[in-house]
């Protein structure tokens, strides 16, 4: 045994040691209560007390200063002892958080940071406005420095979460008189304050979960500004790197509520199974003759041979990256890729249902049912949000195959 394997053994024994003390009962593998709202806060504060929320990130910032092969030991430990491990905002930990650590100043990383590991803070995203999108760098919203503060004035739109954040991290306009990628600057701000005005949207799911956004005159401390002045555009493009790298994780799991093994079940290894023929299979009940029709059986085999491909591809990339570079253009191959899969896991589920998968409201729909119809819907989104499809195959065109413009 090398030195690394006899610490990462201790480090894992450790682990083992802290979860029996620290994961409350109810959370813990095979319970029979149902966790309440008591226990979650709990083991988020256990998890948070040691940074394990954003495992690798220093110490010093709130995170738990592990290397990659510890938080590969944590994630294990934690699925083998624990039904879940709590999570706190992706916005704070996997967007503002990375940046800040590359882009931030030593106040500011102290300031926030710890903040975002310990899930206090709620974050938005402040880009869109209702005239920039995909042509995000023409955003029009202003930022005035008088004295320590800058005042702003515009809108943002689509912010997902506004109304339940505390603070937005914002592209805004310091500079009008130059070309429009240089007068851009990045700043943080606190949303309760007068000025602030937050509508929600209603999305094609029947949801809020987005909102538009009016500044009038709110001031934002100059000491909150990341990065130099007019220099924003940079960490925005390193931002939305991050933001694709994360939405470009969530189907390649293959992970979904029905696939997870059942209370009791046998823990040796089996052969892995097709999560969307298992959803598929829990949706159609008795009913399941469905899924021998060929063409269905086809389409779902083959999203399940793209999405182990995607899933190994995402890994070996990742592990192509670990000399230490963050994300890089890249990124939006696999978010492309990652979105259109989601949405036609989304479609195939949609055929699986039949008609059930019509159901928007009353009794004749099982709850799942309702929920799934809106998550068909809301999967239209995935090739929209951080990003159209069209505008990361543009990014593929000039950043990775240098085609020219
Ligand atoms: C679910 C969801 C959550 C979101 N959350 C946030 C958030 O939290 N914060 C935030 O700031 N924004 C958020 N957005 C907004 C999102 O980033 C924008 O909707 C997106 O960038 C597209 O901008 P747009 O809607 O203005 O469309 P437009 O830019 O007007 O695009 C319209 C169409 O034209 C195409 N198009 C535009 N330009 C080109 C081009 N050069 N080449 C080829 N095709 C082009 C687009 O692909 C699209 O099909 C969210 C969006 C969604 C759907």
């Amino acid at each position: 045994m090398t030195t690394t394997e006899s610490s990462l053994e201790a480090f894992r024994q450790e682990l083992s040691e802290w979860l029996k003390t620290s994961c409350p009962a109810s959370i813990l593998k095979g319970a029979d209560a149902k966790p309440s709202k008591a226990d979650h806060e709990a083991w988020l504060a256990a998890v948070a007390e040691r940074g394990y929320t954003t495992p690798n990130w220093p110490k010093e910032y709130g995170g738990g200063g592990l290397s990659k092969e510890e938080t590969k030991v944590l994630q294990q430990e934690v699925a083998r002892a624990a039904s879940y491990m709590p999570i706190v905002s992706f916005f704070g930990t996997a967007m503002l958080g990375p940046v800040l650590l590359e882009f931030g100043n030593e106040e500011q990383k102290l300031e926030h940071l710890p903040k975002i590991a310990r899930g206090e803070i709620n974050w938005c995203q402040g880009y869109s406005e209702p005239g920039s999108g995909s042509d995000l760098a023409s955003l029009q919203t202003r930022a005035v420095r008088e004295g320590d503060q800058f005042l702003i004035n515009g809108s943002k739109i689509w912010t997902t979460g506004a109304n339940h954040a505390d603070w937005i991290f914002c592209l805004v306009r310091t500079d009008t008189d130059v070309p429009k990628h240089d007068g851009i600057s990045f700043i943080l701000f606190d949303l309760h304050q007068p000025g602030v005005t937050i509508s929600p949207i209603q999305l094609i799911s029947g949801q809020s979960d987005f909102c538009q956004v009016f500044f009038e005159d709110v001031k934002a401390e100059a000491r909150n500004l990341v990065g130099p002045l007019n220099g924003g555009w940079t960490i925005a493009k390193r931002l939305l790197q991050h933001e694709r790298q994360m939405l470009s994780a969530a189907p390649a799991s293959g992970d979904d509520a029905t696939s997870r093994p059942k209370k009791g079940a046998s823990t040796k290894p089996k052969a892995p199974k097709s999560a969307l023929a298992e959803t598929a299979r829990g949706y159609l009940g008795d009913q399941n003759e469905r899924l021998a029709e060929p063409a269905l059986r086809d389409r779902i085999a083959q999203y399940e041979l793209d999405s182990l491909c995607f899933g190994l591809t995402l890994k070996r990339s990742g592990q192509q990256a670990k000399a230490g570079q963050g994300p890089g253009a890249a990124t939006s191959m696999f978010k492309l890729y990652a979105s259109e899969l989601n949405k036609r896991r989304s479609e195939i589920l949609m055929s699986v249902r039949g008609t059930d998968g019509l159901g928007w409201s009353g009794d004749t729909y099982t709850p799942i049912d309702l929920m799934e119809t809106r998550g068909w819907l809301r999967s239209k989104g995935n090739s929209i949000e951080g990003g159209t499809s069209e505008v990361q195959l543009n990014v593929i065109a000039k950043r990775v195959l240098g085609l020219p413009d």
